[in-house]
């Protein structure tokens, strides 16, 4: 694996290149989540290309910036075990001078859901991964159903700004008990994770109530908060079922398909999951 860290000398790459390359954007701290993708783009594409940029655009003051986890020298040990092509590890200045700036036009996506809570969040993403797709210039990108609503803000970002790019969506990976995989894991202890869990398990009994043609969202969304309140230190920022395609929430759930998405506070950390669900037009 070569580790390029300058445009310049990715350029000089990528010039070389004639074939498919995938591309898969991350901030590092890299877990079996990030390695998914990657072996996705191994299997479809000729190269293979991970960025490891912590975004600053994309946290808030108050948000875990400066002490977002690292593990520069086992990402790069993993990375190279799983012989993807190219590292590109650029710095600030790198990204945020040497890349021309890039003009996102504005989603009513950006405001919905996690926008909400964060509303600088999809901003900084959508600058940043426009700024990504220029340098590495990749035939395919993945990105993982984990963090759903960025993964449709970079679909219409495709077809908005007329990249021609096919965006490959993974699933989510999870470990043993069902908690989604999150470099914020690294956060909580073992026992807080196997806590964290009730997360997923409450959002599968909302699946449980949806199978069972539950159709009002507010009885749906109950059953997501009566469960989680059995553990007392979990604190929801929200629960929502909404529309898939404007991310509004939906007020009877008839044949659309629709995404229970949530963010909850546990121990100091602010841990997301979703699912999308399809009602069966029987
Ligand atoms: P991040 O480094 O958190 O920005 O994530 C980089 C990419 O990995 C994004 O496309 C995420 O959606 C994806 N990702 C993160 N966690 C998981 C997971 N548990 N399963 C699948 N994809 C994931």
């Amino acid at each position: 694996m070569k580790i390029i860290k300058t445009v310049d000398e990715f350029a000089a790459w990528r010039n070389r290149q004639k074939n498919s390359i995938g591309f898969v954007p991350t901030l590092g701290a890299l877990h079996d989540g990030h390695m998914s993708l990657i072996k996705q783009s191994k299997k479809k594409c000729q190269s293979t290309v991970v960025s490891i940029f912590l975004n600053p655009t994309q946290f808030a003051q108050n948000e875990d910036l400066d002490s977002y986890p690292s593990t520069l020298d086992q990402d790069i040990h993993n990375l190279d075990f799983l012989s993807v092509d190219i590292l590109f590890l650029p710095n600030e200045k790198e990204m945020y001078q040497n890349v021309s700036e890039v003009k996102i036009p504005s989603s009513d996506l950006f405001n919905k859901l996690e926008g909400k809570s964060r509303p600088h969040f999809f901003y900084g993403v959508t600058t940043i991964v426009a700024k990504l797709f220029n340098v590495i210039k990749p035939t395919h990108t993945f990105f993982g159903e984990k963090d759903a609503q960025q993964l449709f803000i970079i679909t219409e970002m495709i077809a908005t700004m007329k990249y021609s790019i096919k965006l490959v969506s993974c699933p989510t990976i999870r470990d043993k008990n069902g908690l989604a995989l999150s470099s914020r894991n690294s956060y909580l202890s073992t026992d807080d994770k196997k806590q964290a869990a009730i997360i997923y398990q409450s959002l599968m009994k909302v699946k449980e109530g949806l199978d069972q043609g539950i159709s009002n969202p507010n009885k749906l969304k109950d059953i997501f908060k009566k469960n989680i309140v059995t553990n007392h230190n979990m604190k929801i920022d929200y629960i929502s079922i909404a529309d898939i395609k404007i991310l509004d929430e939906i007020d009877t759930i008839k044949e659309q398909k629709v995404l229970v998405s949530t963010a909850v506070f546990f121990q100091g950390v602010r841990l997301i999951d979703n699912f999308i669900y399809r009602l069966s037009e029987t």
